[in-house]
């Protein structure tokens, strides 16, 4: 488990296999081993494998912004990090980008702030998405992709969200699933935006806990350490309940299925329309 110890003028953070690590899967059981090197490097093995070595141990100094969207990444991650007593050291960080589920996703995100004893922090660039849009497909639309390159945006706003409140790591949610399904979720960009974040005064760490994990991995980590899934939402509708049927439904139906794990959400509506 992670202990905190007073250091001269900071807190610095120790690190010790988790309690109970038998317990836990084998995969988060691996993810809770403590890694060196920084950033990109943490995932590389000594066969040149990026992705082999889950890595989701805390960072050890200073504050870290987590970028989260109210969804099952988010959850997991979050509940993770509370689990190994690192939560005053998190800023959960939601970016409205003009998404169709944005109220759907903030709430979300809130509740499960709320829930888990996390400040919820919101920053509102909808209007970029939403020019954007008035340009090219008229007023009044909103898909729930709507700003090309976004993870771009996001990941600079984040920056200067971490400097504003000197936080010396970002964290991305993003797991091995969602790598290189567009240009901005791809291991070329994110080593340059590693890079880019190393070159800033005060430098900033670019973390990605969740990369060597597939969806449904996510889920068999998340499950362990009481992940809120009743609080989460994924569907790109933006309905009050998931459509069941859209990619993100489809996807998440599936990843837990492969976990074997209840979905929470849907048990948790399927009790209020009882
Ligand atoms: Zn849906």
């Amino acid at each position: 488990m992670l202990r905190l110890a007073q250091g001269v003028g900071s807190l610095a953070l120790q690190y010790a296999l988790p309690r109970a690590a038998e317990a836990l899967p084998a995969v988060a059981a691996a993810a809770a081993r403590a890694v060196s090197g920084r950033g990109f490097s943490r995932y590389r093995t000594a066969s040149g494998s990026m992705l082999d070595e889950p890595a989701m141990s805390a960072p050890k100094q200073g504050s870290t912004v987590v970028l989260v969207s109210g969804g099952i990444e988010s959850a997991a991650l979050l509940a993770y990090w509370k689990h190994w007593d690192h939560a005053q050291h998190l800023l959960p960080l939601f970016i409205d980008y003009g998404q169709k589920n944005v109220r759907q996703e903030e709430a979300a995100q809130q509740a499960m702030c709320r829930h888990l004893g996390l400040d919820f922090n919101a920053i509102n660039a909808s209007m970029v998405a939403h020019q954007l849009n008035m340009a090219t497909v008229g007023a009044g639309r909103r898909y729930h992709d709507p700003l090309p390159h976004r993870n771009l945006l996001l990941l600079s706003l984040a920056a200067s969200f971490a400097a504003d409140s000197g936080a010396a790591n970002i964290a991305i949610c993003l797991n091995k699933d969602d790598l290189g399904v567009y240009s901005s979720a791809s291991l070329p960009f994110l080593h340059h935006i590693e890079s880019l974040y190393e070159t800033l005064e005060p430098p900033i760490q670019l973390l990605m806990p969740l990369l060597a994990l597939r969806k449904h991995q996510v889920i068999t980590m998340g499950h362990q350490v009481a992940a809120p899934w009743h609080l989460t939402y994924s569907c790109a509708e933006g309905g009050a309940a998931p459509c069941g049927a859209c990619e993100p439904c489809r996807g998440r139906a599936a990843a837990f299925a492969a976990a074997g794990v209840e979905d929470g959400l849907l048990s948790h509506h399927s009790a209020a329309q009882a």
